[in-house]
C-alpha cells in the first residue's frame, strides 16, 4: 500500500472544532439557524474593510498575464516593503526590512515553515497549553516533538517557572500566543520579560539556544491591553502572522513570517525560511492579496463589534454565575464548565442547541471556549439557553 501513515493518521483524525461546525450547520438547516448558537469556529464575523475591495479592484486593471503570474518565492518586494515599513512605523526603525519577511499563505504556513526552519529530528517545541491543536501537527510534521506545559491555573499567562522546568538539552523553541486563542489572554510585559529572563539562564545553563516563534493573528484585535512586541523583549525570536483575523481575510490566506534583524542567527534563518517554504511547496503566496496588503497593511482593525459582543457575553454569563477569564483579546471567551467532564457540559449544553467548543481539544481539561466572532443576536438569543444549562447543575 502507498500510504503515508502518518498522513492517513492526521486526515483520519477529526477536528472537534470542525466537527462541531458541520453539526452546527446541520442543525440550522433542519431548525432554523436562529434557534441553534454556534460559538464554534473563529471566523471572523466583521466584514472585510472597503479598502479591500477598492485594492482588488485596482489590480483588476492590471494586465491578466501580471496579475495571475508568479511573483518571487518569498513575495513582491514592494509588498515587502510595505509591510516592513508599516513594522517600522509601529515597532520602531529597524524593526524590519523587506528581506526579513516572506510572505506566506496564512498563519498556517507562517508556522509550518517556521517549525521546518529551526528544528532537527529529536529536538522538542514547548506550547503552553491551552493551545491552538493545529500547532501539534506542525512541530510533529516538522520531526520535533511537541511538549505541552500548563500556563497559570488562575491568569492563563505563561507559568514561567514551569515553563523552566520543561526545558531540556533538546528543547529548541517555544510557541506563544498572544492575544491567546482560545483563552482571550494577553501577555503581560511583565509575564513576558520573565519568560525571556527565563530562556536566556536556560541558554547559558544548557549552552543551548531557544527561540521563541510567537504567533500573532490576533495582535490587533484588543480591547486595551498592551501587546508588547516580542523581538524588543528577546533577540532570539521569528514572529508569524495573518491577516485571517485583522482583515478578516480567513479564505485568502495571506500572512508573513519575520526573522527580525536583531536575531543573532539573522542571516541563516533567512535562508531557513526560505529553504523551508520551498521544502514545503509554500512558495508564492496568493498574488493578488500581496497586492491588496501593500494598499492595505494599515488599515485598523474595526474591533467595535467584537467588544460590544463581548460585552454583552460577559455581563450575561456573569449575571447567570459563570465563572470564566476576562478576555483582554481576540473574540473568544473561556468559560469554565460546571463540571470537570468539559466534554459532559458540552453534550449539555448541545442538547439547548449551544455549541462552544471542550478544553479538552485545546489539551486543557475543565472549560468551553466560546466564541463571539457571531452576530449580536447570536449572543443575546443564546441567553435563556445558557441560563436553562446552568439551572440543570442547581
Ligand atoms: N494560530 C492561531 C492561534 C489561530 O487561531 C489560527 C487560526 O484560527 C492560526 C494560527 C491559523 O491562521 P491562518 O488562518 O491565518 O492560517
Amino acid at each position: 500500500m502507498s500510504i503515508n501513515e502518518a498522513s492517513r493518521a492526521y486526515g483520519a483524525q477529526k477536528s472537534s472544532i470542525r466537527e462541531i461546525s458541520a453539526y452546527a450547520n446541520a442543525r440550522k438547516a433542519e431548525i432554523g439557524a436562529e434557534n441553534v448558537f454556534d460559538f464554534s469556529l473563529g471566523n471572523p464575523s466583521i466584514p472585510a474593510p472597503d479598502a479591500v475591495r477598492a485594492s482588488i479592484e485596482r489590480a483588476l486593471a492590471l494586465p491578466a498575464t501580471q496579475l495571475h503570474g508568479y511573483t518571487p518565492a518569498n513575495g513582491l518586494p514592494a509588498v515587502r516593503e510595505a509591510v516592513a515599513a508599516s513594522l517600522c512605523r509601529r515597532f520602531g526603525e529597524k524593526t524590519a526590512s523587506a528581506g526579513d519577511l516572506y510572505l506566506t499563505c496564512g498563519a498556517a504556513a507562517s508556522l509550518s515553515i517556521t517549525f521546518h526552519a529551526i528544528v532537527n529530528p529529536g529536538d522538542e517545541v514547548i506550547v503552553i497549553a491551552p493551545y491552538f491543536p493545529e500547532y501539534r501537527v506542525w512541530i510533529e510534521t516538522s520531526g520535533a516533538t511537541c511538549v505541552e506545559v500548563m500556563a497559570d491555573a488562575k491568569t492563563f499567562q505563561i507559568d514561567v517557572a514551569a515553563v523552566a522546568a520543561a526545558i531540556t538539552p533538546r528543547t529548541r523553541a517555544i510557541v506563544i500566543n498572544t492575544p491567546n486563542n482560545p483563552v482571550g489572554s494577553v501577555y503581560s510585559r511583565e509575564n513576558l520579560d520573565a519568560l525571556a529572563a527565563a530562556l536566556r539562564d536556560a541558554e547559558k545553563r544548557l549552552g543551548t539556544t531557544i527561540t521563541i516563534v510567537s504567533d500573532e493573528p490576533y495582535r490587533e484585535i484588543t480591547y486595551g491591553a498592551e501587546v508588547p512586541w516580542v523581538p524588543a523583549l528577546y533577540d532570539r525570536t521569528i514572529v508569524c502572522y495573518s491577516y485571517s483575523k485583522s482583515l478578516s481575510l480567513p479564505g485568502e490566506r495571506i500572512g508573513w513570517v519575520l526573522v527580525p534583524p536583531t536575531n543573532p542567527e539573522h542571516d541563516d534563518l533567512v535562508f531557513a525560511v526560505a529553504g523551508a517554504g520551498r521544502k514545503l511547496g509554500f512558495v508564492c503566496a496568493p498574488a493578488l492579496f500581496q497586492r491588496v496588503l501593500a494598499d492595505c497593511v494599515d488599515c485598523p482593525t474595526d474591533v467595535e463589534a467584537y467588544a460590544e459582543n463581548r460585552r454583552a457575553l460577559t455581563d450575561g454569563l456573569a449575571r447567570l454565575g459563570y465563572e470564566f477569564i476576562k478576555p483582554e483579546g481576540a473574540f473568544y471567551l473561556w468559560v469554565k464548565a460546571l463540571e470537570p467532564d468539559a466534554g459532559a457540559f458540552f453534550e449539555r449544553a448541545k442538547a439547548l442547541e449551544l455549541l462552544p467548543v471542550p478544553s479538552d481539544s485545546f489539551g486543557c481539561p475543565g472549560w468551553v471556549r466560546v466564541g463571539y466572532c457571531v452576530s449580536h443576536e447570536t449572543i443575546v438569543n443564546s441567553m435563556p439557553a445558557w441560563e436553562k444549562l446552568a439551572a440543570s447543575y442547581r
